[in-house]
């Protein structure tokens, strides 16, 4: 299916007029892959009626331009259906803020509420845990044994019934000890049960949540529309995180909670362990959804991030499958003068984890000593792309040159390997840089 997105996006590519039959078979691809990951029917019909609406294929100009303007409102309004546009809650320091969590049970109330709670404290917040669901047995155990494990501290109760009793105790304790983030897990139900809305609607009354968080099962599909409405209904949520996203999800449920709800999804869960939650990002979601090719994805990210419209030398060498470590080096150049450093970090293609790891002054001394060592390098080395590395005298002297180590040295060229490589697969006669649109 993917695979039928990308050919579409060719065929625009391709195709020697762009007219109203070219534009409509794109958007049928689009639609029935978005129809295919579980995406809400109507919102589909909408979509096509908006796209078709907003390109006005008289007004655009001839040529390539026209062909990226489509893909660009094409993927604009794919990207609007993640996105509503809505700023989530943000904790403020030094007060008390609460977080309540609803959703069905099983779709990962618990677990996500460790994951948020240590995802904060990592970042410095004193934060704790609530445990106000009484309805499942060996809840309380569960959300004990999750937060010891995270180091985090929590509140519940073997022996009290009542979840807004608990609730209320938990907070006010934590409260009182000057907790800045305090999370309150509650219960679920198999259904969407009026027991269960009544109850979500009691806590909330006594602890008054800054924010309520939907946790949704990101595998329901279809299903997610009708379920969200019902919780924004009633809970009035301010935010979604959508987990189980590391199984069979095929994300049509996200695009349909966010559109039937207006409210952004913040996080998604990739797994069953503590770190395994990612930042909702809309862009590399839809195209995740549509199944578009990733090396595609990269270039993009590469295009925009290292601004490679501004350095036509590099660009063309990359078109033709080139890099050399110069190449390297005017991106680190041009990277250290951006900023800010960790995010476009983040967005280069291959860049280690570990070079974004720390703070972003960290990762810019670590971008500097990198160029500091390819000072030490030659014309000939940086220039030639006939592995002048292969001799180890070279890295030697590289290393004393620079006051580092051999170690380092051969980090950077192995780092400039991956990159190499990757311009390879991208340029060149058969590459990906051939479909891509291009200005004139
Ligand atoms: P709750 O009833 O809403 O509190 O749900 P739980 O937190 O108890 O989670 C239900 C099940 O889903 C557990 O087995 C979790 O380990 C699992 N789970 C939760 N989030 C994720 C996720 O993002 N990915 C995967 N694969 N499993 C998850
Ligand atoms: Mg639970």
């Amino acid at each position: 299916l993917g695979r039928k997105i990308n050919s579409a996006f060719t065929e625009l590519t391709k195709a020697p007029v762009i007219d109203e039959k070219v534009l409509d078979s794109l958007v049928r691809e689009i639609c029935a892959a978005l129809l295919a990951s579980d995406v809400n029917v109507m919102l589909v019909q909408k979509l096509r009626a908006n796209i078709k609406k907003n390109v006005n294929l008289e007004e655009l100009a001839n040529g390539a331009n026209k062909k990226r303007m489509i893909e660009k409102a094409v993927m604009d309004e794919l990207y609007n259906l993640v996105d509503p546009q809505v700023e989530p809650y943000k904790p403020v320091k030094r007060r008390a803020n609460i977080f309540m969590m609803v959703g069905l049970q099983g779709a990962g109330k618990t677990t996500t509420c460790t994951k948020i709670a240590s995802f904060y404290q990592r970042k410095g917040w004193k934060v704790a845990l609530v445990c106000a669901d009484t309805f499942r047995a060996g809840a309380f155990d569960q959300l004990k044994q999750n937060a010891t494990k995270a180091k985090i501290p929590y509140y519940g109760s073997y022996s009290e019934t009542d979840p807004v009793a608990i609730a209320l105790e938990g907070v006010e304790k934590f409260k009182a000890d000057k907790f800045e983030i305090i999370i309150v897990d509650t219960s679920g139900r198999h259904k969407q049960e009026v027991e269960l809305f009544e109850e979500m609607k009691q806590i909330s009354a006594a602890v008054k949540p800054d924010t309520t968080i939907f946790v949704m099962d990101g595998t329901i599909g279809q299903a997610a529309e009708s379920q969200a409405m019902a919780f924004k209904e009633a809970a009035d949520f301010g935010s979604i995180i959508m987990t189980k996203m590391d199984g069979h999800a095929k994300g049509g449920g996200a695009i349909s909670a966010v559109a039937a709800t207006h409210s952004p999804i913040i996080f998604i869960g990739t797994g069953e362990h503590l770190q395994d939650m990612e930042r909702f990002e809309p862009r590399s979601f839809i195209r995740k959804v549509l199944g578009m090719h990733d090396m595609r994805d990269m270039i993009e990210q590469v295009q925009d991030t290292m601004q490679l419209g501004d350095n036509k030398k590099l660009m063309k060498n990359i078109e033709k499958g080139q890099y050399s470590l110069r190449d390297m080096y005017e991106q680190f150049q041009q990277i250290s003068k951006m900023g800010p450093l960790s995010k476009l970090m983040g967005n280069i293609p291959g860049m280690p984890a570990e070079m974004m790891a720390g703070s972003e002054q960290e990762g810019t001394k670590r971008i500097k000593r990198m160029m500091c060592i390819m000072d030490s390098m030659t014309d000939t080395e940086l220039d030639g792309d006939d592995k002048p590395f292969e001799n180890v005298n070279r890295v030697i002297r590289v290393a004393r040159g620079s006051g580092t180590t051999v170690h380092e040295v051969q980090e950077i060229l192995t780092q400039y390997t991956r990159f190499a490589d990757m311009v390879k697969t991208m340029g060149g006669k058969n590459g990906l840089m051939q479909n891509m649109p291009t200005d004139p």
